[in-house]
């Protein structure tokens, strides 16, 4: 729960910075909102032109997206969930024909694991169970956190990653077939939010009347148009060695997406060790490449959660050159707290005193 309070106050932090400039014009609404979905703090600031008899149901709109994606697609907790579904085949020797949707999003997915080196995978399900660290850092668990035994999570290891999962595109059919060893299974926990946002923003972009809209899951956030007084987004990056406060501010104008992974959002703490939920596919622990936390801004939502995860789990040599190939941004604060960023973030980035 104390993992959930911070990450609660953290995005809180982030309203003020939101709200520095109001909104002055007449015909621009101001819609806010802030719940929950995805086991994280979903916040909307949302501005509507005109007469809009949606206006009263918008935010509800957008928000109910966000919640159908987990309850119908990405959940590996729901039953209701595609995912959950896809699952249940592991081992029983079926090929099972994936949605649309699903096949698109494994298809990034599958592409980024093979330029990552394997860094990110979301075949990682098996390993990501075993630890279990997101019901822990959300209070879901009680009783005394143990540290993964070296057998189980070696067997745990071998039922993970892509290479316990066949993707099969049938000559011009958008439905890929899958089919999933014994025991593997998918979690997209590292790109569900930013997959939110892309749906989000392609309904941002449907309605004609939103002139723009900020709007944040969990750790990562959607800048979209313009507000009514004409000045630039500003977005707030948690300082990683106290997360209540903004170590710096990126300055943004028009559509970003922008996603940050850290070892301060969810961990456990146990014998004087922090067990953060950043994998290392390589090892099945922990990721330890000597950051604390990476914001990337890319082209969408997808690439910029699965590369932030990615980028964390490589360094900050190796994220830089994944972030580039992706024509992304990246910023990068080492574990003393160094900051390293990609050209093309030094002129948005500014830090707090
Ligand atoms: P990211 O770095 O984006 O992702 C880390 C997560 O991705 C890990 O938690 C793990 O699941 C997975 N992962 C770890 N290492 C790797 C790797 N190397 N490659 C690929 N994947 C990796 N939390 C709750 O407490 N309760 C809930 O009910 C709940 N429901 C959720 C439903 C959905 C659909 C989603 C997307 C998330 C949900 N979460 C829930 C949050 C989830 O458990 C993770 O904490 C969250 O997705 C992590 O996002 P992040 O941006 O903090 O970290
Ligand atoms: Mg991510």
């Amino acid at each position: 729960m104390k993992k959930f309070f911070w990450q609660l106050i953290g995005v809180i932090m982030l309203v003020p910075v939101l709200f520095l400039v109001g909104c002055g014009q007449s015909e621009t609404q101001e819609l806010r909102r802030v719940d929950t979905a995805m086991g994280t703090v979903v916040q909307q600031t949302v501005y509507v032109m005109g007469k809009n008899d949606r206006k009263n149901s918008l935010t509800g709109d957008i928000l109910e997206l966000i919640r159908k994606l987990e309850e119908e697609t990405l959940s590996w907790r729901l039953e209701t969930s595609e995912t959950f579904q896809i699952n249940t085949y592991a081992g029983s020797g079926k090929w099972v024909e994936l949605s649309k949707e699903l096949s698109q999003i494994l298809e990034q997915c599958q592409k980024l694991t093979e330029d990552s080196g394997g860094a990110f995978d979301v075949a990682l399900g098996p390993v990501a169970r075993l630890w279990d660290i997101d019901s822990w850092a959300a209070g879901q668990r009680t009783g005394s956190f143990q540290v993964p035994g070296e057998q189980e999570l070696t067997d745990a290891l071998i039922q993970s990653g892509m290479g316990q999962v066949q993707i099969q595109f049938l000559p011009g059919e958008e439905c890929a077939d899958i089919y999933l060893e014994d025991g593997a299974a998918l979690d997209f926990g590292a790109v569900g939010k930013g997959l939110a946002l892309d749906e989000i923003s392609n309904y941002l972009e449907s309605d004609g009347h939103i002139t723009g809209a900020v709007v944040s899951v969990g750790g990562s956030v959607l800048t979209y148009g313009e507000k009514p007084d004409g000045t630039a987004w500003r977005v707030g990056i948690a300082d990683p060695g106290d997360p209540s406060v903004n170590m710096g501010i990126l300055t943004l104008t028009g559509q970003w997406y922008i996603s940050t992974s850290g070892d301060y959002e969810r961990y456990v703490e146990s014998g004087g060790v922090r067990y953060h939920h950043i994998l290392d596919p390589g090892t099945g622990y922990p990721a330890d490449s000597g950051l604390s936390s990476v914001t990337v801004l890319a082209e969408n939502g997808l690439l910029s959660d699965g590369l932030s995860t990615a980028c964390y789990v490589l360094g900050r040599e190796r994220g830089m050159a994944l972030a580039q190939l992706y024509g992304a941004e990246a910023l990068f604060v080492e574990k003393d707290g160094e900051i390293y960023m990609t050209p093309g973030i030094e002129d948005l980035f500014r830090p707090v005193d």
